[in-house]
């Protein structure tokens, strides 16, 4: 593995204490990782191991015309190129006179292309609600992307083991510990039927850093990225990071916010080299059907392009729905796909951040070494209770989905009653995204939303309900609700919401 630094000796001279679990740094033979009868992922004809997999002029499907460029996600003048904030405090060190003219005040004291990035809403939100908690103040949060409840124990006993192992204490490989990696090859045949190996998988530090790893390794400047909307906050920023430009494809809730293949291929041009996919959805908790996964997948396939697929909720499905995994749909897709997962969200493990991505050999080694600079290995203790998580059984996600099933139902029912909110029932995750458009512009307590940003803002201060705005996942006119909350807050939140709003108008 490129770029680890696995020390054999201790190299201090100190003892490194008791035999460490080599256990935790053995791989086993690659052969013996795939399941038989499964498809194999990432070896249709052509697949090489490193590389380059397109011209750098961009991918050209056979067939496609050139035609003009779908509209760009977001504002490109988001962001101010200078770094917002006048240069008022003055260099942090002296500079000698003779410094050269490129450094002029003209120069942006922040890159353009990090000033460029939003900070998160979702983060935002939850941070302002958990301060005004702190504060003293009553506040009910809707905004935080996480299960309530603490990881379950037998995970945190296999932490509390690594951390007394010295050799979990050192650097291992960056791209995982083979264990792990040999888990998630597994798991990945158990629950989704897609034969990998371990040279398909890299772990990362959550599943944001196997989204960011993952274009960055794909995109080359300029390649665009169909990504359906309402989208998941950090996959433009994510996107755009990597040099590419998101194109968003949006299906409203007409829809069950689900894009189509129509709409897909309306948005493609020359340029686009990827669909992002995601389901069940971050911020709509949409599932698509089998069949549309499927049609979809072709329809990649056929048209040449990429796909980042992002299965990290894939064990939260409600009502008989069921979240296939893309490439077993469409196994000729296998070499030009990219899955995302992680723990986070199947076993209360938010805080730990592992997850992984598994893909085509050489898109993974391309992640595994940029991942060697940027972070190294993921901490050895998460990554030791992430092989307790993925090898053990899936009850404790069992549980939590009845949790969750109960509080959607629970949410969707009462957000039903006020009058103006219109709230589809969500399939998966642990989301709901009503429309309040028809409460903008009506009085609420005196003060009106001409957004639902403002709206948002109202909501916090009028009721103490922390809701995220639709703002942050490109479709105004709605706000994002996480249940993944307790009973009885989710009623007193959505009670309080009845209760400001009931009398909207
Ligand atoms: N994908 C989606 C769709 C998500 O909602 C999240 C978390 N909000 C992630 C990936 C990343 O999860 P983590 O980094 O916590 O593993």
């Amino acid at each position: 593995m490129p770029g680890t630094e696995v020390p054999s000796e201790p190299r201090d001279g100190r003892s490194a204490g008791p035999a460490p679990s080599q256990e935790m740094l053995r791989g086993t033979p690659v052969a013996g990782s795939i399941a038989p009868g499964l498809p194999v992922y990432g070896t249709a004809p052509g697949a090489r191991d490193s590389a380059p997999e397109r011209a750098p002029d961009g991918v050209r499907a056979a067939g496609s015309r050139p035609r003009d460029r779908a509209p760009a996600c977001g504002d490109p003048e988001r962001g101010s190129p200078d770094g917002g904030a006048p240069d008022t405090m003055g260099p942090m060190t002296a500079v000698s006179p003779s410094e050269p003219a490129a450094q002029s005040p003209a120069r942006s004291r922040v890159s353009r292309r990090v000033a460029a990035i939003a900070e998160s809403a979702t983060l935002a939100v939850d941070a302002k609600a958990k301060a005004l908690k702190a504060a003293g103040k009553p506040v009910i949060g809707f905004g935080a992307g996480e299960p309530d409840f603490p990881t379950p124990d037998y995970v945190v006993e296999a932490a509390v083991a690594a951390c007394r192992q010295p050799a979990m204490h050192r650097y291992t490989p960056a791209g995982g510990l083979p264990v792990l990696k040999e888990a998630i090859v597994a798991k990945t045949a158990r629950d989704s039927g897609l034969a990998l190996t371990p040279a398909q998988v890299l772990v990362t530090n959550g599943g944001k850093q196997a989204v960011y790893e993952a274009f960055a390794a794909m995109l080359d400047p300029g390649d665009e990225v169909l990504v359906p909307a309402p989208y998941w906050t950090t996959y433009p920023e994510a996107i755009r990071l990597a040099g590419g430009v998101p194109v968003p494809v949006v299906a409203d809730e007409e829809s069950g916010y689900l894009v189509s293949v129509a709409q897909l291929e309306a948005a493609r041009t020359e340029r686009t080299k990827v669909l992002l996919f995601v389901s069940p959805s971050n911020p709509t908790g949409a599932v698509y059907p089998p069949d549309q996964v499927e049609a979809i997948g072709r329809w990649a396939a056929e048209t040449g392009l990429w796909v980042l697929t992002d299965e990290i909720y894939e064990h939260l499905t409600y009502g008989g729905a069921t979240a296939p995994s893309m490439p077993v749909l469409v196994p000729e897709l296998a070499d030009r796909c990219v899955v995302v997962n992680g723990v986070a969200k199947t076993y209360a493990m938010t805080g730990w951040r592992v997850g992984w991505i598994a893909g085509p050999a050489d898109v993974v080694k391309a992640a595994t070494n940029l991942q060697s600079h940027a972070t190294s290995n993921v901490a050895n203790v998460s990554q030791a209770a992430a092989v307790a998580a993925l090898t053990g059984d899936l009850s404790a996600v069992d549980e939590m989905r009845t949790a969750f099933d109960r509080r959607r139902k629970t949410i969707v029912s009462m957000l039903r009653e006020i009058p103006g909110v219109a709230c589809p029932e969500p399939q998966g995750a642990f989301y709901v995204y009503p429309s309040v458009k028809a409460l903008l512009g009506r009085p609420i307590n005196g003060r009106t939303a001409s957004s639902s940003a403002e709206f948002a803002e109202i909501v916090l201060e009028e009721a103490e309900v922390a809701v995220v705005p639709g703002e942050a996942f490109g479709t105004p006119g709605y706000v994002r609700m996480s249940y993944a909350l307790g009973d009885d807050d989710l009623a007193e939140g959505v009670g309080r919401l009845q209760r400001l709003l009931g009398s909207a108008g």
